[in-house]
This record gives C-alpha cells, structure tokens and sequence, in this order.
C-alpha cells in the first residue's frame, strides 16, 4: 500500500485507534493531521513522529461535535498540507446506563460526538472531494452498532447511525470517485476499554474466537486498506475486524 502524496485527517487521533491510524497511515507516506479536543501532548508527540517518518503532522485541537470546528479544521489542513484525500472518523465516547436511567445529557453528548462528528466532517470535506474528485472516508463504527448491547442505547443507536449514514454516503459520493467504508471494531486494547469492568470485559473476550484482544494496529491496518487504491471499487461496506467476536 502507498499513500505518498496524500493528505489525511484522523479525528480522534490523540491516543488509541486514532493514533495508531495516524502512524499507519503516516507510515505508508500520508500526510496526516490529528484533530483531538484533549491529549496535546499526545498529538504533538505523534506529529514528531509523522516528521521522523519523512511526512508531514499537524495537531489540531478541536471538538468533533462541533460544525464551525469541522470546517475550520479542513481549512487549516488545505491552507498547511494543499490537499486532503483521506478523512477518517473516528472520535468516540461512552456514556452507558440502561435506558431507564439514562440521562438527556449521556444520550445527546453520545449521539453529538459519535454520530453528529462523522456528519460535521463529512459535510465539510464532501465539496473538496467532489471537486477534485477523488476522496476516501473511512468511518469507525462498532460490532455493537450491527447487534446492539446491554446498557449501550446511546452508544449503539450511534453506531448504526453510522453504519446507514457511510451507505447513503457511498451512494450520494460514488460518481465523483469517493469510496465510503466503515470499520467496526470489536473488543480492542485501548483506554476506552480499559475503563469497562472487568466482568464485561471477560464476557466480551470469551466471544472472541480468536481468544485474544484486538490491537489498535489491526484497525489500523484495516483503514489503511479503505484509504489506498486497492480497495478503490468497494464502498458503502463494513468492515468488522474483531477477532470472530460478531460472526453473523
Ligand atoms: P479512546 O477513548 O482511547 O480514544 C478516543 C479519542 O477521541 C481520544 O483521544 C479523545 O480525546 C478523542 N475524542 C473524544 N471526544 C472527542 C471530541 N468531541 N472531539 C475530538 N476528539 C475527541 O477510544 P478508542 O478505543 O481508541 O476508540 C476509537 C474509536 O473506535 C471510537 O469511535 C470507538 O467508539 C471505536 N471503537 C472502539 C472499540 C474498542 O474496543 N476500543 C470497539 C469498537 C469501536
């Protein structure tokens, strides 16, 4: 795979999935930029690295649940980089509670950064992609999001959403040469799950026939194949990496 002469954005980028996206694609010769409203000195370390790579980082502190930030951020990327080619959704959060006991506030913080996130982004690189027509949007679902979970009706509803707004964008965007693909993740080794009680955890590892954690690299490598061309006639797919945990 070669990404030389592209330009990405990975949202979400300062820690976990996102970061190890960041250095995948970094690795392969994209420039890649890091939008994250947290972990600075993540993202700055991380764009020292892109630089030791031989490409070009650029960290830009933004909140993704927001449409002002969204357009923004494309434009400090074109004004810094000159182009994009690859965006890749990916900022999430969690905020779990039965429904019943669920919160106005978890549900709308969840649904704002997860669902309205990947729109924000969408919404402001669409016009680039189309007018140059070339562009891969690489959004970051879940396995939860195509089966739902215990405790998880923000969380989920989020996901699914995801899952139905990259197909209606594989339809709207295909004709201008932009593929749009999701990944779902299972279970994979990262703050986010680091926070789970333990017991939800064992339960989740026992789902996965491969009997092991995913890796943030394994997701990594599986957008790294969305973003370069040998994947340029699929769109509107999920892809699930996660270890057999969802076999359906
Ligand atoms: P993480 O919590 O380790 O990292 C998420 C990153 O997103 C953080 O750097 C955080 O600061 C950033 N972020 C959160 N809200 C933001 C906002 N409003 N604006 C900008 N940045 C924001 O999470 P992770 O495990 O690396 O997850 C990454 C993605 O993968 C998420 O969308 C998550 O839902 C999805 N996912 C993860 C797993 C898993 O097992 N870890 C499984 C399925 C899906």
């Amino acid at each position: 795979m070669d990404l030389r002469g592209k330009s990405a954005i990975v949202t979400g980028g300062g820690q976990g999935i996102g970061a190890a996206i960041a250095k995948k694609l970094g690795s392969l010769g994209a420039n890649v930029a890091i939008i994250d409203y947290d972990r600075d000195t993540e993202a700055k370390a991380l764009v020292a690295d892109l630089v030791t790579m031989g490409v070009q980082g650029l960290a830009i502190k933004a909140d993704v649940s927001s449409f002002a930030d969204a357009q923004a951020a494309i434009l400090t990327v074109l004004q810094t980089f000159g182009d994009l080619h690859i965006l890749v959704c990916n900022a999430g959060i969690n905020r779990d509670g039965v429904i019943w006991k669920m919160t106005e506030d978890q549900w709308d913080k969840v649904i704002d950064v997860n669902l309205k996130g990947c729109f924000n982004y969408a919404r402001a690189a669409a016009p680039v992609f189309r007018k140059q027509a070339y562009g891969k949007i690489i959004n970051i679902t879940s396995i939860n999001g195509l089966r739902g979970r215990f405790g998880q009706s923000n969380y989920t509803a989020s996901k699914g959403g995801i899952i139905a707004f990259t197909k209606t964008l594989a339809r709207e965007l295909g004709n201008k040469n932009i593929n749009v693909n999701a990944v779902a993740p299972g279970l994979i080794e990262t703050h986010m799950v680091a926070q789970m009680p333990e017991a939800a955890r064992q339960t989740s590892l026992r789902e996965i026939v491969m009997g092991r954690l995913g890796q943030p690299e394994d997701i990594a490598n599986a957008v790294a194949f969305f973003a370069s061309d040998l994947s340029r006639h699929i769109t509107g797919q999920v892809l699930n990496v996660d270890g057999g945990q969802l076999i359906a």
